[in-house]
């Protein structure tokens, strides 16, 4: 007879900074199934998170399980995403973990169970409410029955995470281009496990350290060669796994930090050595620091030099103080007033949140004035509000952001949204009626994962400072457990691994 796995997702990132709640309909609005549903979603002709990812983790699960048909079957449970943002209503986060237990225990005994996490999802009291999802299902399943967990690679580990869970995998791409690999990955580790196959015993480490690694982008050269090294690990048989998170930075965690994190087959020794030697390598690049980012004037004096790039495709601006994939808001207006005053003679799109004027707007006639004050609407200290004169090109409703009203700025172009811009793909300007081609910039609210999706049409990508929730020394500016870098000198990584561990 068939094993049963079950599978299933809950997964935020979240912004310590951002006044705003995640509800639990900001799940439901950007991603929510069940049962069948999500076995459909996850199967190879389905698309997984309708909008974002053809294939994830439950994907890749679900094509590690069609690898042992026959030998396993997969018990699909529930799937929750929201786009990043504020911190959990602690009632958001009791509903959709109280739902996920319904759908374990009417499942009825499972072999395994594997669930997609980000780890970095926070309530407004609570920094690990992973934890205690985890706990919670590892006292439904009871101590035997093995539990895999899927992180982001910026998931921020700790003790409480992981005292429940059998093993964790993360992803090794930054931008993440591995979300259905991390899953078939843990999922294979996790399908031997229940056969009885392998005996995954994980070690882990967790360093006192925010920033470094440069970019962090995983195919440039200060972290390449401990990706590959993670990888060579690999080819040891006993090894079964090798993971390095590299943390959400504006999680309110006091013991914040980098961590690394390697499964083995029964071997403690061998992962306690690599686990260590992964510590010591991210350790050694925490002074590549990331590049400072110029302010938006400068940046559009980069941008405006940058005539071939805009006459080959675009220049993307990225919002690095504004990154809605971050959980900041999307409500910045200070590159906008940039791009107003500064940016003639250039044509750019712009996104930007009020749900009020995206409201109110949403009867009015194509082609009428308008005369609105925009932004500013949630955190007006960072965001002032701004007068904004033009004409109403298009008014729509798009989940997930709700209605949308199309502003002719003169050279701007501005897209105002109910609820949170995430500009992740040129679609969002071109559902919008506005031609990506035809742009000289294009605003774009995301670190990372933008690249994947503007390749073939950005030719040149300006991160802007603009002060806002996604900045580094905000982040710096929370409180810790003890010295951190690089806000403090720390020599060695060890006393606060071992420390946050309670490893005497
Ligand atoms: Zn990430």
């Amino acid at each position: 007879m068939a094993i049963r796995i079950a599978y299933g997702r809950i997964n935020h990132e979240t912004n310590a900074f951002s006044p705003v709640d995640t509800s639990f309909e900001a799940f439901t609005r950007a991603h929510f199934l069940e049962g069948d549903a999500l076995a459909a979603a996850c199967a190879p002709d389905g698309y997984e998170v309708a909008g974002y990812a053809k294939n994830a983790e439950l994907s890749g699960l679900v094509a590690a399980l069609d690898e042992r048909r026959g030998e396993v079957e997969g018990v699909p449970l529930l799937s929750a995403w929201a786009i990043p943002s504020g911190p959990l209503a602690e009632e958001a986060f009791e509903t959709v973990t109280a739902r996920l237990l319904e759908r374990l225990r009417a499942a009825g005994k499972v072999d395994g169970v594997f669930l997609s996490l980000h780890g970095a999802m926070t309530t407004r009291h609570d920094p690990h409410p992973e934890a205690r999802l985890l706990e919670a299902v590892r006292r439904e399943l009871g101590p035997d029955v093995p539990l895999a967990v899927s992180f982001d690679l910026h998931a921020q580990l700790c003790a409480k995470k992981l005292a429940p869970v059998t093993f964790a995998c993360a992803y090794r791409t930054n931008p993440h281009r591995d979300h259905a690999r991390t899953g078939r990955r843990a999922g294979r580790i996790l399908i031997d496990t229940a056969l009885g196959k392998v005996r995954p015993v994980y070690r882990w480490r967790t360093l006192p350290m925010v920033l470094g690694g440069g970019t962090t982008v995983d195919l440039l050269p200060t972290m390449r060669p401990i990706f590959r090294r993670m990888s060579r690990m690999e080819r040891e048989p006993r090894v079964l796994d090798a993971s390095l998170c590299m943390v959400h930075l504006w999680n309110d965690d006091p013991e914040i930090g980098w961590s690394a994190h390697v499964i083995t087959d029964g071997d403690a020794a061998l992962a306690d050595r690599l686990a260590d030697e992964l510590a010591d390598s991210a350790w050694g690049v925490r002074e590549v620091m990331p590049p400072a980012f110029p302010g938006a004037l400068e940046a559009l004096e980069e941008a405006r030099a940058a005539r071939l790039a805009r006459r080959l495709g675009v220049v993307c601006l990225s919002d690095a103080s504004d990154v809605v994939a971050a959980g900041a808001t999307g409500e910045n207006t200070n590159l906008l007033r940039a791009l107003l005053e500064h940016g003639q003679g250039m044509v750019s799109y712009a996104p930007i949140l009020d749900t009020s004027v995206a409201v109110e707007l949403a009867g009015r006639a194509p082609g009428s004035a308008v005369d609105v004050e925009v932004g500013g609407k949630i955190d007006p200290l960072t965001n002032p509000p701004l007068r904004v004169r033009g004409r109403l090109l298009a008014t729509q409703v798009r989940e997930p952001f709700g209605h949308v009203a199309v502003l002719d700025l003169g050279h701007v172009k501005l897209v105002v949204t109910e609820h949170t811009p995430i500009v992740m793909k040129p679609a969002f300007y071109r559902d919008a009626g506005l031609d990506p081609w035809k742009a000289d910039i294009l605003v774009v609210k995301s670190f990372f994962h933008f690249r994947i999706y503007f390749a073939a049409i950005n030719r040149r990508t300006i991160y802007v400072r603009t002060l806002g929730l996604t900045d580094v020394d905000r982040a710096l500016g929370l409180t810790f457990d003890g010295p951190v870098h690089p806000k403090d000198k720390v020599d060695d990584w060890r006393p606060a691994d071992r420390r946050r561990r309670g490893v005497a």
